[in-house]
């Protein structure tokens, strides 16, 4: 069993700025997660005890934007995201379930045209069939035509989860 729609880490050359200087303009600062499970967008699964992390800043609209050409004006938003300091592997290809996912969460489904314009969104609250959920929500999503991408995000923090594009 895997999902439908690919969650999608941050990309690989973007992270590599990110750890020099983050979409805020700051330098990376790394340190040592003392106990693990800060939740990190380049690999999409919780930090292990000990591991070399680092709290920046990340503008996935725009970073977006800057590869399609799209221009997503006051759109664009950062906001803080957990990666690691060093080079990483990132997520499997093919997970089994969507991740961040706990029964009982808020999430935000927010939809974006290809132009960069939000276009809608939606609350989910988790419930105990994760992947089925999500999977729904993100159809729901796609079924409008304008839709070109979603932003997940957690509602009471407002931080980014990750990012679904429509499907090729
Ligand atoms: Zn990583």
């Amino acid at each position: 069993m895997t999902t439908t729609f690919t969650p999608r880490p941050i990309a690989p050359d973007t992270l590599k700025r990110l750890r020099h200087t983050d979409d805020a303009g700051r330098p990376c600062v790394p340190f040592t997660d003392p106990e693990g499970g800060d939740p990190l967008r380049c690999c999409l699964r919780p930090a292990r005890q000990g591991e070399r992390i680092a709290l920046v800043s990340y503008a996935p609209l725009r970073r977006w934007a800057a590869e399609t050409g799209a221009d997503p004006g006051a759109y664009d938003e950062q906001g803080p995201v957990f990666i690691h300091a060093d080079l990483c592997e990132g997520p499997a290809p093919a997970p089994a379930e969507y991740p961040y996912v706990r029964p009982g969460a808020l999430r935000t489904f927010r939809r974006y045209d290809a132009g960069g314009n939000i276009v809608g969104g939606r609350l989910l609250e988790v419930p105990e069939d994760t992947t089925a959920a999500f999977d729904e929500a993100l159809t729901e999503a796609f079924a409008d035509p304008r839709v070109a991408l979603v932003h997940v995000r957690a509602v009471e923090y407002g931080c980014f989860h990750f990012e679904v594009r429509r499907p090729a």
